[in-house]
């Protein structure tokens, strides 16, 4: 025989959490329609870093792809060649990173390759909306992780712009181009690329 509490508190005790519920603040985030500020230090997509001149950090020395546990990273380096005979220079040192693919299904978005790095040209963004309704579209080429190119920078392949020797180069203190160097001239494609980076950050600030 079911006690007086059975019969009659019981069923309606479960109402209870609902009707407390009720008068306290809601915190469903509006996602995505209104988009919050990830912490600082979030990891979110990639990008490969450029010198101030506009050449690629990265030298494909594929260190990124072995510290990679998801083996989600592909990289095949090639030769900068400065003769008028090679394809020319796109990194500072002796070689870069001809192939660069990291493929978003796999990433966990661990940053480990971004540690391995040995030029810092490897680092995250705060950017997190990846998702796309196809596998090709979430295998991220050069092209999409390149930094865009910022008042000063010159498309490669080119010449190393600044600095006296590749120790100023390298520390960071940069001098205006050499005399006999070529002058810094901002690309129509340069200044593309700058506006599309702009719209990437306006877009980012409305998350
Ligand atoms: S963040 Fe982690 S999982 Fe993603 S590519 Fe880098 S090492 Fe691999
Ligand atoms: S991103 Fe860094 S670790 Fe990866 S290949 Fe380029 S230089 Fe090497």
């Amino acid at each position: 025989m079911p006690t007086l509490k059975e019969q009659f508190w019981d069923p309606v005790a479960g109402f209870g959490v609902t009707f407390r519920t009720m008068f306290k603040k809601v915190v469903t985030e509006q996602y995505p329609f209104e988009k919050l500020p990830t912490a600082p230090r979030f990891h979110g997509r990639h990008q490969l870093n450029r010198w101030p001149d506009g050449l690629e950090k990265c030298i494909g020395c594929e260190l990124c792809a072995w510290a990679c546990p998801a083996d989600a990273i592909y990289v095949e380096g090639a030769s900068n060649t400065d003769g008028p005979d090679g394809d020319g220079r796109f990194s500072p040192g002796e070689r870069y990173g001809r192939v660069y693919q990291i493929n978003y299904l796999r990433c966990i978005l661990c940053g480990l390759c971004i540690e391995a790095c040995p030029t810092r040209a490897l680092t995250m963004t705060n950017e997190y909306e990846l998702a796309d309704d196809n596998r090709a579209d979430l295998i991220y080429t050069k092209n999409e992780l390149l930094a865009p190119l910022l008042p000063g920078m010159e498309r490669p392949p080119h010449a190393m712009r600044l600095g006296d020797d590749e120790g100023d180069y390298y520390r960071g203190q940069f001098k205006q181009p050499a005399a006999e160097q070529p002058e810094f001239h901002l690309e129509e494609s340069a200044l593309r690329d700058l506006a599309q980076g702009e719209q990437l950050v306006e877009d980012g600030d409305q998350r």
